[in-house]
């Protein structure tokens, strides 16, 4: 495979000192990405009718306002996404008010239906985010740059063998990508790699966790930490694939 834009990121990833390769891209594609909508891409029409739809999910939104430059830029994107919503849903909700019982006959039963068929609306709504959405496709599409290159590319197969860990979130996807794209003989290959490293890894945080809780003993006072001092951090990204809050670990 030619070097392409996504097999040079997945080489720089697999060559970084890092945790799991795939949180690097996918932090990499979350930070393009919130450059993209904060950047001139905020003015232009086409992106304007995205988001006036769907938003962003409340984790973006709030990466948005911490990184956001053009003040009146974001501001802009926000009235119209407001007044969107406002149009699709308010009135539907003082429609959905059911009548008191007893005033008038025969429109109390399913109102229930209503108020739940608004509320899911709501929902889907609020958690539609154009940056999960590519950030999503981006790493899918990685995940089968990851196993084209693993069957094709000597070097980066070595590279995979070697590599410390994968998150928990990411090992389940390259299962399922596993399962979809690579040979039986691929496959024996690929999982035993992915399963040593973790196996090794869960050893690791299990025992810097465990020596993070007994430091707490009086007696351990004064005993070195070791690596424990950012074990929880570590294991929360390694449980979650959290590319935000944890970082400071
Ligand atoms: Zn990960
Ligand atoms: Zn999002």
């Amino acid at each position: 495979m030619k070097e392409t834009i996504y097999t040079i990121p997945v080489n720089d990833a697999y060559n970084s000192e890092c945790e799991c390769p795939l949180c690097q891209l996918k932090k990499r594609s979350e930070e393009n990405e919130i450059e993209y909508y904060l950047g001139p891409s905020l003015m232009e029409p086409d992106t304007r009718i995205i988001t006036n739809k769907t938003g962003f999910c409340p984790d973006h939104m709030a990466k948005l306002n911490k990184k956001v430059t053009n003040r009146l830029g974001l501001a802009l994107v926000v009235h119209t996404h407001l007044l969107d919503y406002d149009k699709d849903i308010s009135e539907d909700i003082a429609k959905a008010a059911p009548a008191k019982a007893g005033l008038l006959k025969g429109r109390s039963s399913d109102y229930k239906g209503a108020l739940r068929s608004i509320a899911d609306r709501i929902d889907s709504r609020t958690a539609s985010c154009p940056i999960c959405d590519k950030m999503n496709k981006t790493i899918e599409r990685y995940n089968e740059v990851i196993m084209h290159m693993f069957s094709h590319d000597n070097e980066f197969r070595a590279k995979f063998m070697a590599t410390k860990s994968h998150c928990l979130p990411h090992t389940a996807a390259l299962l399922r990508t596993a399962a979809n794209k690579l040979s039986q003989n691929d496959a024996s290959d690929f999982v035993t790699a992915l399963a040593n490293g973790n196996k090794e890894y869960f050893a690791e945080l299990e025992h810097d966790v465990e020596w993070f809780t007994q430091k707490f003993d009086y007696r351990n006072k004064d005993k070195d930490w070791g690596n424990s001092k950012n074990a929880i951090q570590r294991s929360m990204r390694f449980l979650s694939s959290d590319t935000g809050e944890f970082n400071e670990g």
